[in-house]
């Protein structure tokens, strides 16, 4: 009896084991891998193994049957632990371990080592910077104190991109622009001021404010005016709208929304109803805006278990996609990227201990031929690749990434700029997977709708923004961006500025040859001397591209001025060559108070003394 079970048994384990490893290691598209031939040789040769005659051996076979039946997916785990992005990894309870405190003002003057002296005549700066901008906006200043308290969301009068301990010394300044004309690339803010704007409007601002203008001004004449804001009937411009996003895509179908993270929403959402497959690929620390399920890590409280977020550019992540392209929807790439690998742009926390490199060197070919790799592997997968242009779309070329690399998607994002300013977010593909019913299970569908859909004077303004960013000369613009930099770095180089600019087309970045503390301070500088950034940090900037020779030249003297600012306050202070890990002491004795900050309350709390969170400013280190 017990040898026939064990035939039985030893069927069911050679069956179970072969489909097991069709099922896993092969999808159906592609050949036998290498990685896959290479595991089959590491399998013990079973099929030269002896009929076991006794119900140890039966154990043994079935343990071995499980084994090997795990053994595909032990193995996808660990390619996948291999190329695993680890900052998406993080739980949320990470970003709980380091307890608030601030430094006192005489505690912050010296954060890097400082002498008195060299403190001394930093508190002098810090003090006429204080009374410089308050001179310079007290209307401005005014309107902020007045929303503050009553305006939740996070903008860039904020100061929480400067790390924690110099919090306290931050709020000191205000820089809040209170816009209320524009003149070309020129803010008219509220005290009368002429500000030059690099903000971009968080990227929006492609053609330049007059550029929208004029788009708003006719579509708000014609649609506004005589329609109104009627939703649900469509608009005839919606046909014309619609023609040019397959021109500049590629892709015969669209679908319309309010902002990127809603383009996001709904490509992953589509990607994921039409492959029947549960994951998505991300990059590094790409961002997809602010919907959760594409945002693992810290800064998302939920836990996102069918995102995998792997790294950029690497081998490794092109091994997971296709040991898990049974699996995997969709992979999903925003192309600024490009600018910085496997970083978000430097906030001014990311500029204290080491020099930020933007990596933005060969920044083109090196992303290109990563994107042509990502693009074989899917297509050889069977995986959707979908490129996130919400930023890169209109900015990089009129037909964005996919023009700018020649390296196509099947699904895209838009956003930003597409309707001249206005809200929106678009996503483009090819009928399968745009389809939202199932046509062999009607009552399975993919629900994606939207109030404001389709809104009459988006898509008017839509369609005259494709209409007149096809006059635009891109390579001429971003070939005087190119120009400009190199003199600008040439020139900080000569004056003996520890601060170079980095640029990918018409977006640009401040980097730093010297780490230090205080590389935050420059963009108060930059606004007192009238230059308008993305936020309080020294991140990522754009040019408009009516950007011309006057203004660039403008923005250097600016830059210029403020980097004389900063030397003169003796804010580039170093104790010598080892500055470097002077500083990376400080930072790690700051860390190593900040978590004791943090366990005290934590037993203050026990104990019931104290309320867990409470978070006081202690007197530092
Ligand atoms: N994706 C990318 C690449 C983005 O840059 C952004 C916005 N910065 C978003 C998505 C989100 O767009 P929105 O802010 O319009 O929701």
């Amino acid at each position: 009896m017990f040898s026939s079970i064990n035939v039985g048994f030893r069927l069911l384990f050679y069956r179970v084991m072969f489909s097991g490893m069709k099922v896993a290691f092969l999808p159906p598209t592609s050949p036998l891998s290498p990685d896959v031939s290479f595991v089959l040789s590491l399998l013990p040769p079973t099929l030269s193994v002896p009929l076991p005659s006794n119900l140890l051996g039966e154990v043994y076979y079935l343990s071995l049957g499980f084994a090997v039946l795990i053994l595909p997916e032990v193995y996808r785990r660990l390619l996948t632990l291999c190329a695993i992005h680890v900052a998406s990894i993080a739980p949320p309870y990470v970003s709980t371990v380091l307890g608030s405190f601030s430094h006192s003002d005489g505690d912050c003057l010296r954060a890097d080592g400082a002498p008195d002296d060299v403190a001394l005549q930093r508190g002098k700066a810090f003090a006429e910077l204080i009374e410089k901008l308050a001179r310079l906006f007290p209307k401005s200043s005014k309107i902020y104190d007045d929303i503050e308290g009553r305006f939740s969301d996070i903008r860039f009068f904020d100061v929480k991109k400067v790390f924690f301990p110099f919090r306290e010394m931050a709020k000191k300044l205000s820089v809040c622009v209170v816009a209320t004309r524009t003149d070309g690339p020129y803010l008219i803010d509220a005290d009368g001021h002429k500000i030059l704007d690099v903000s971009g409007s968080y990227g929006v601002n492609v053609i330049g404010y007059e550029g929208f203008k004029s788009i708003g001004n006719r579509a708000h004449k014609e649609v506004l005016n005589d329609l109104g804001p009627v939703l649900g009937p469509i608009h005839p411009d919606l046909r014309g709208a619609l023609s040019m996003l397959s021109e500049v895509s590629g892709q015969p179908e669209c679908s319309l929304h309010m902002s990127g993270t809603e383009a996001v929403m709904c490509a992953t959402r589509l990607a994921r109803f039409n492959t029947k497959k549960k994951f998505i690929v991300t990059f590094g620390a790409a961002y997809h805006g602010w919907y959760d399920a594409v945002q693992p890590g810290v800064g998302n409280e939920r836990p996102v278990p069918d995102i995998i977020v792997l790294k950029d550019q690497s081998p490794a992540s092109l091994r997971v996609i296709r040991a898990r392209a049974h699996e995997i929807a969709a992979v999903l790439v925003n192309p600024l990227q490009a600018f910085t690998p496997n970083q978000p742009p430097p906030s001014d926390g990311t500029l204290i201990g080491k020099v930020r490199d933007s990596g933005v060197t060969n920044a083109r070919e090196d992303f290109r031929n990563w994107l042509l790799k990502l693009r074989a592997t899917c297509t050889e997968t069977g995986v959707v690749l979908i490129y996130d242009e919400v930023y890169t779309g209109f900015r990089l070329a009129p037909g964005g990434a996919q023009e700018y690399f020649n390296v196509k998607a099947d699904m895209i994002c838009y956003g930003k700029a597409l309707a001249g300013g206005m809200p929106i977010g678009a996503v483009c593909g090819p009928a399968k997977l745009m389809r939202r019913f199932d046509p062999d299970h009607p009552l399975r569908l993919c629900y994606l709708v939207g109030t404001f859909s389709a809104h009459p004077s988006i898509v008017t303004m839509t369609k005259k923004f494709l209409e007149d960013v096809k006059k635009i000369d891109y390579q001429k613009k971003h070939d005087e961006y190119d120009l400009w930099v190199g003199l600008m770095n040439k020139e900080l180089e000569e004056r003996g500025h520890p601060v170079r600019l980095a640029h990918f087309a018409s977006v640009w970045l401040f980097q730093y040859t010297e780490p230090g503390r205080f590389h935050w301070l420059m963009q108060y500088y930059l606004r007192s001397r009238m230059v308008n950034l993305a936020w309080v940090g020294t991140g990522r900037l754009s040019f408009s591209l009516d950007f011309n020779q006057t203004h660039l030249s403008t923005l250097r003297e600016s830059i210029l001025l403020a980097c004389q600012d900063m030397q003169d306050g003796g804010w580039w202070w170093t104790s010598g060559p080892d500055h470097s890990s002077v500083i990376k002491k400080m930072v790690n004795k700051e860390i190593a108070w900040s978590l004791t900050v943090s366990v005290g309350r934590k037993i203050r709390a026990m104990l019931g003394l104290g309320r867990a969170g409470e978070g006081k400013t202690v007197k530092a280190v």
